[in-house]
């Protein structure tokens, strides 16, 4: 081979060094994960210059067969994997072996950094696996041609310690030959019979031949076609590792075809596991779409909704255009009946399965529910579809266990019309919080949301099945009446003391409520804070995060439980006029707060308690 033309050392960028380095140095787990990454690649190229061709005819070396070769040689210690692909130039090289450039990519390089290095199994997720090339490698060699007519050919060579050499290079045919000078605890991986198993394992749907040493050793199968009979679970599970690249096996799957209102012969798994819960940034759709067995567009984005992006798998539908482009894809309206007709198929499985397979649903959804309550969000035509799917705990519920709204509905009081939720923290700041206190008293179920979106995510529902749905921390809210839990106890203020007391206090507040009222709610607690129609607890501390002024929406109104021993106390001194009473009062007001999850200035206080403990103390002595 003549090269040489220039000799040309570069500097891996800082991220790929920080990678190279855990690869190369302190990685433990299954090494042979490599071979799957590199064939992928050489996958990805084949396919990317057969959707080349279909643009434009004039590649370079069209008559080279589409394939994958691999070479062992046990005695060179050497393994080399080579396409007849798209191919990279030199800048390419520099961009694609030389740079992290994908998001995602760091933040799973700070998630190996940070000791998570087991899962260095899903390197290929993160647009890095030709890296673990160095897994095993102590020298990777590329040899490489783009199919551009007027590329030159490249050689990029690197032993992973910091830098990368480029030389020109003539003779080489389209494509990209890597070759990997295998490290001495790595001799393994040029013995071909370990190679096979390996191919076997990952990567048998590859949909290019295979061949080891001139052998092909991949069956080439559109699963998606195949009857449904002749399929075994094991097929179905090789099939979703390959096309998700996953190492796991898929939580569901729903294979179907059908021919109205579209022709559909679609493929499609669920995850058991996803990765935008550890903030790794948001997934690519997951789904290829195909006609007659032909790729037409990897990881599709108008097939499914965003919100449906973790599904993974094949849509084959025989009425795609072949040359479809990109832009026309979005909005064809051919696409659009597609995605309706497949989140339709999506919806119902998954609703079949909360019913006929409870325990496998909560698996889904223990993980997945982000993405069903994005689709209420933000999938208005699906809104109520989705409703039946969602789970929560319950006041009812033992701790741990979800319920549907479904089985809210159906443990009803008699002459209930509403669904209440409560938002908190956590089960345990809801029920030792008084917003529950009058739903305990009358029996009454409250659904609990840990997280902040499920406020809006069930306002934006508003109802189902003609039950509205409200939370618990409203001001308006109308139970059931029952005797003996609604009549205020013998010990109360009486209603003249109530009505100059709550005068006083609103005085003592000002603004920052706007309305002290006698509580119908109240049991235990002294007193609460109720959030103005339309508004919840939640919802404020959103807003309140984004810095919002909160009076814009409407003061929280305060109401007081006139039997407390608090209250009425508190009555005694501001007869007395003591100046104590004030500062009683206004710690009354914060502990709400605290209760509604609003508080924020701990400084004063904790001035204010000490005040408090100071008198407390004294009056002790
Ligand atoms: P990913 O495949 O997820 O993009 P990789 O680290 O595996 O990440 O590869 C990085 C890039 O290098 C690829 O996107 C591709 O552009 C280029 N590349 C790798 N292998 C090949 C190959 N065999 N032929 C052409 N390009 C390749
Ligand atoms: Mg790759």
């Amino acid at each position: 081979m003549s090269n040489n033309q220039t000799n040309n050392t570069r500097e891996f960028q800082a991220e790929v060094k920080q990678l190279l380095d855990i690869v190369i140095n302190s990685l433990y787990t299954d090494k042979k994960i490599f071979l799957r990454e590199l064939i992928s690649n050489a996958a990805d190229a084949l396919e990317k210059l057969r959707y080349t061709k279909i643009q434009n005819t004039d590649t370079y070396q069209p008559e080279l067969p589409s394939e994958i070769t691999i070479q062992t040689d046990d005695n060179a210690h050497t393994l080399t994997i080579a396409d007849t692909g798209i191919g990279m130039t030199e800048e390419e090289l520099v961009e694609n072996l030389g740079t992290i450039a994908h998001s995602g990519s760091k933040a799973f390089l700070k998630h190996l950094t940070e000791g998570n290095q087991a899962d260095v199994n899903l390197i290929g997720q993160f647009g890095v696996g030709f890296y673990s090339a160095f897994m095993v490698a102590s020298k990777v060699t590329v040899y490489t041609r783009s199919y551009k007519p007027d590329a030159d050919g490249c050689i990029w060579s690197s032993d992973g310690l910091g830098t990368y050499t480029i030389q020109k290079a003539d003779l080489i045919s389209r494509g990209t030959r890597i070759q990997l000078k295998l490290k001495e605890d790595c001799h393994e991986f040029a013995k071909p019979d370990n190679i096979k198993s390996i191919i076997k394992q990952y990567s048998s749907f590859v949909p290019f031949p295979i061949k080891l040493n001139g052998d092909k050793v991949n069956t080439i199968e559109a699963l998606w076609t195949k009857n449904k009979n002749e399929i075994s679970d094991e097929n179905y599970n090789e099939f979703y590792k390959f096309i998700a690249n996953a190492y796991d096996e898929p939580l569901f799957k729903i294979h179907f075809s059908v021919d109205a209102p579209i022709n559909i012969n679609a493929l499609l798994f669920f995850p058991k596991d996803h990765f935008e819960r550890f903030g790794f940034g948001r997934m690519e759709p997951g789904v290829n779409l195909y006609c007659k067995k032909v790729l037409i567009q990897e990881k599709s984005e108008g097939i499914l909704p965003e919100w449906l992006r973790f599904i993974k798998g094949v849509v084959d539908s025989e009425e795609l255009p072949l040359n479809i482009s990109r832009e026309t894809m979005q909005d064809s309206a051919l696409i659009s009946k597609l995605r309706k007709v497949l989140t339709g198929r999506i919806v119902k499985f998954l609703a079949e399965q909360a019913q006929s397979n409870p325990d496998k649903y909560l698996e889904f959804w223990d993980k997945f529910q982000i993405f069903i309550k994005e689709g209420i969000a933000t999938d208005m035509g699906r809104r109520k579809d989705l409703a039946p799917l969602l789970r929560f705990e319950s006041s009812k519920s033992e701790p741990g266990k979800l319920v549907s709204l479904q089985e809210y509905l159906e443990g009803m009081k008699e002459g209930q019309d509403t669904i209440y939720y409560l938002n908190g923290p956590s089960r345990d700041f809801i029920e030792n919080g008084p917003y529950l206190e009058i739903f305990k008293r009358k029996d009454i179920e409250v659904l609990y949301t840990y997280e902040t979106a499920d406020d809006y995510i069930l306002n934006q529902l508003g109802d189902y099945e003609d039950k509205k749905l409200v939370s618990a921390d409203q001001e308006n809210i109308q139970l059931p009446e029952t005797d003996d839990t609604d009549k205020t106890p013998d010990d109360a203020l009486a209603e003249s003391e109530v009505q100059e007391l709550t005068k006083w206090m609103k005085e003592v507040l000002g603004d920052d409520v706007s309305e002290v009222r006698a509580s119908k709610r109240l049991v235990d607690s002294p007193a609460i804070l109720l959030s103005p129609d339309g508004m919840t607890n939640s919802m404020q501390r959103i807003m309140k995060l984004m810095n919002k002024d909160l009076n814009h929406f409407g003061a929280r109104i305060m109401d007081i439980n006139t039997s407390h021993p608090i209250i009425k106390k508190l009555d005694t001194l501001r007869k007395k006029a003591d100046p104590f009473a004030e500062i009683a009062v206004k710690q009354l007001y914060d502990s709400t707060l605290i209760s509604a999850g609003l508080s924020s200035d701990y400084k004063g206080m904790v001035n204010r308690m000490h005040e408090i403990l100071d008198r407390a103390l004294e009056y002790n002595q």
